[in-house]
């Protein structure tokens, strides 16, 4: 059976189920139909004595028979007997013993060798001694003829009524799967052409089908996130670290030709010891920008005090104290801390290496009705009107030269991931020469 597809099985067991049910229901009809003849014959026996007896008195010492007496009325035959069991009036069946004992106000079953039969006996007392016997006599009904009948009836019904019950079961089956179907092919389509854009689509339903069809849809679309993170890591990784290795490359070359002078080769390590730092953290930065997209780094979620942030952040970062001047009210919000802290740092370290020498970084927050705004601000360089939409750009830097050592151009495309993790966004207010703003617009508890 398991050979079989699901649709071929339902409407096999659906139609042997059918098949068992209308075998039970006939059963059932029949059994009921038996019994219903065999009390209506009974009742008719009854009604037939009373009718008759009713007729029967004794005039001058004869016997005398009203007008509505029928020695056979309803296919209720009436014999009357004397008081010696002497046949007086009527006809006895010719299958029927005259031998049969009478039993008086008893229906019963006789069988005889033909026919069965249901016989009631009864005592009349005419008048204070004499006595009569009146019995009436009906054939029982034949429910071995019924069951015959019923029989050949299920031999040519019951077929037919299964092959109908199996096209509809596997029409009904066919029809209640289609949709899994429509699932099937697009899953075998995107196994097959690796087009992780294509998703099933079903319109909207509340049946189980639809709700699959839907989780599968969640399903491909996280897929292709991942998959589109996973190459935009690899794209990214490879193209940027591309530079700090054949630096380092480069520099080992150099250095085992032309350092001569323990100075040479000190500055060759030196070197090669930045360019490894500078790979290691865009690794990092990817990595967390990766986990970001990903998902897998914004659970922990929890109430946060800014001012407490602030201080923890200044213990572990170690600012200088006179450049940074940090005026944070004791504002709430709900974010994840460590983010925060890393957007926080990221803005800081940018406003101190593009400030001033020796300038200062000023960090605030506030609250609006509907906005809680954290700013980070700086007397430095400055960023010019038309590059204000690029620096969000993931490894975008508007002079690599200024910043190629320290910077890997990936700073601020996290802090925006960071914004939006957050339900956040961020902007900017720079004049070239005078300093930039950069602040972060987080909703009100
Ligand atoms: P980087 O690692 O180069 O600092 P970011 O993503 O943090 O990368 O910044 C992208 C670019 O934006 C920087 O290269 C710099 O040119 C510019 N930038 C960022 N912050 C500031 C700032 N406070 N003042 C001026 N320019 C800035």
């Amino acid at each position: 059976m398991k050979k079989f597809s699901v649709k071929t099985r339902i409407a096999v067991w659906l139609s042997l189920l059918m098949a068992l049910l209308s075998i039970l229901l006939l059963s059932f009809m029949l059994v009921i139909s038996n019994s219903v003849a065999t009390e209506t014959a009974m009742s008719q026996l009854s009604y037939t004595m009373q009718e008759n007896i009713s007729q029967i008195s004794l005039r001058d010492g004869r016997l005398s028979l009203g007008k509505r007496f029928r020695f056979f009325k309803r296919n209720v035959r009436t014999i009357i007997y004397n008081e010696n069991e002497k046949l007086l009036a009527g006809r006895m069946p010719v299958s029927f013993s005259e031998e049969e004992p009478f039993q008086n106000g008893l229906t019963r079953t006789v069988f005889t060798e033909e026919d069965t039969y249901l016989v009631l006996d009864l005592c009349l007392c005419l008048q204070w001694k004499d006595r009569i016997w009146v019995r009436c006599l009906i054939k029982a009904p034949d429910t071995q003829e019924t069951t015959q009948n019923l029989l050949i009836v299920m031999m040519f019904t019951l077929p037919v009524f299964l092959i109908l019950s199996a096209f509809g079961s596997y029409w009904i089956a066919r029809q209640a799967f289609r949709p899994l179907e429509s699932i099937t092919a697009t899953a075998k389509a995107i196994t097959e052409s690796q087009d992780l854009s294509r998703r099933i689509g079903l319109p909207p339903g509340r049946d189980e089908f639809s709700r699959l069809a839907k989780t599968f849809d969640q399903l491909f679309e996280r897929l292709e996130q991942a998959f589109e993170t996973e190459k935009q890591f690899t794209a990214d990784a490879s193209h940027e670290l591309r530079t700090p290795v054949s630096i380092i490359k480069g520099a080992c070359e150099y250095a085992q030709k032309y350092d001569e002078t323990p100075q040479d080769q000190q500055e060759s390590i030196a070197m090669i010891y930045r360019q490894t730092l500078k790979i290691s953290r865009i690794i990092s930065q990817l990595l967390h920008m990766t986990r970001l997209e990903q998902g897998t780094e914004q659970s922990l979620f929890e109430y946060v005090a800014l001012d407490q942030l602030m201080q923890n952040l200044c213990a572990e970062q170690f600012y200088e104290p006179n450049r940074l001047i940090v005026e944070m009210r004791k504002t709430v919000v709900f974010a994840n801390p460590s983010l925060l802290s890393r957007l926080i740092q990221n803005l800081i370290e940018n406003a101190f290496k593009y400030g001033k020498p020796n300038g200062c970084v000023w960090v605030s927050a506030c609250k609006t009705d509907q906005e809680v705004l954290i700013q980070v601000k700086d007397d430095g360089i400055g960023i010019p009107l038309d590059q204000q939409d690029k620096i969000w750009q993931r490894f975008y830097q508007i002079d690599p030269a200024h910043s190629s050592e320290a910077g890997t151009g990936l700073g601020l495309s996290m802090v925006l991931q960071i914004a939006k993790v957050h339900n956040g966004t961020m902007s900017l207010e720079s004049t070239p020469g005078e300093g930039s703003t950069f602040t972060l617009h987080l909703p009100a508890l």
